[in-house]
């Protein structure tokens, strides 16, 4: 079978076609980063605009560049929710009319889900269950995984997400948005014990996350430093800060996976790209003998493949739409 996956939910104009679940044919991604560079971060009218100028093109050329017709294409793939409204609203819309004039079937995808999909794609035989780290700009969660479409949130954030974690203090250091990604390779050269962070703890649920206060830790040390007019050493407060926030999502992974008794453990979402994140899950499940699936590099970031892929269970699983299919800006991935 194969799908179109279009993707609008943030600052991404994708469109892929994917055979099967798991077989890239061709994956458009049009960035609109360096637009929203210039403000800090992403500003939703713009992006709703640039999607809505980008998404013909993109589509046309994932279809070109997969060798597919439409009239080879069995279905359209589309991300519904969770994201900003008037960006998810852009693809939405494009994906219904195409479905319509096509007389295609239309699948709606939860953003989140087509993450934790990037995964079918970059390892062909994982399959469920497992638990996932779903980690990216607006969302932090521990997933059990029990089917492709049944999923169960076991820990979440109760603030910032991990990517929004380093989006904010990187800001703060002067480092441009989206700053996760600086941030991560300025600290490969920094000493992470330099600077002493705290590691926040949920009371009452062990496996949920908190990271505002880490973010204000950052900020008032940034502070006292300007006050007292001492140097701040950048790489070292990078790799500090990030050693923070990698202790805390992998202390809870762990302690879900040792909870739940599961071997299969999975990192998904564009904090999944994180070098020290990567290794030292690697590390801990080699220890533990437990087996780690992250995204290839390509995959981690909102992309359309993903979508795809995801939409190809969805629809195995009966979860089609109608003219009625509606974006959402909030939406559970269970
Ligand atoms: P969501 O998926 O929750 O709707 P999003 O789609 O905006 O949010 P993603 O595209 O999955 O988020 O990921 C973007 C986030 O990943 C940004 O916050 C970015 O800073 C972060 N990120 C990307 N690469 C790295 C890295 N190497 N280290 C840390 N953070 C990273
Ligand atoms: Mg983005
Ligand atoms: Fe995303």
């Amino acid at each position: 079978m194969i799908i179109l996956g279009i993707e609008s939910s943030c600052d991404e104009t994708a469109a892929a076609v994917v055979e099967d679940g798991r077989k890239v044919l061709s994956s458009v991604i049009a960035s609109q980063v360096e637009e929203h560079k210039l403000y800090g971060g992403v500003v939703p009218e713009i992006a709703s605009r640039r999607h809505s100028e980008a998404i013909a093109g993109v589509v046309r050329q994932a279809l070109a560049d997969s060798g597919k017709p439409l009239s080879q294409i069995d279905a359209v793939a589309v991300t519904y929710a969770p994201g900003l409204i008037g960006a998810l609203l852009v693809g939405v819309n494009f994906a219904k009319g195409l479905a319509l004039s096509a007389g295609l079937p239309l699948i709606p995808v939860h953003h989140l889900r087509g993450h934790i999909a990037s995964n079918y794609l970059t390892s062909p035989e994982l399959e469920p269950p497992f638990l996932c780290l779903v980690v990216s700009g607006g969302h932090s969660h521990i997933i059990e995984v029990k089917s492709y479409t049944q999923l169960r949130v076991l820990g979440k954030t109760r603030d910032d997400a991990a990517g929004e974690a380093f989006d904010k203090a990187a800001r703060a250091m002067g480092i441009p948005y989206p700053g996760g990604v600086e941030m991560d390779r300025i600290a490969e050269a920094g000493n992470d014990r330099a600077y002493q962070l705290p590691r926040p703890r949920v009371d009452g649920a062990p496996l949920d996350f908190s990271f505002s206060g880490l973010k204000t830790a950052v900020i008032n040390l940034l502070h006292n430093a300007g006050q007292k007019g001492t140097e701040v050493n950048l790489p070292d407060l990078c790799a500090s800060y990030r050693r923070a926030v990698v202790d805390c999502l992998t202390e809870n992974f762990l302690k879900a996976a040792e909870q739940t008794g599961t071997q299969k453990l999975v990192a998904a979402g564009g904090v999944s790209a994180n070098r020290l994140l990567r290794r030292n899950l690697q590390e801990l499940c080699a220890k533990s003998g437990r087996k780690l699936y992250v995204p290839e590099l390509s995959l981690c970031g909102d992309n359309a493949a993903m979508i795809a892929s995801q939409g190809y269970y969805e629809y195995l699983a009966g979860n089609t739409a109608g003219m009625e299919l509606n974006a959402c800006a909030q939406r559970s991935i269970e």
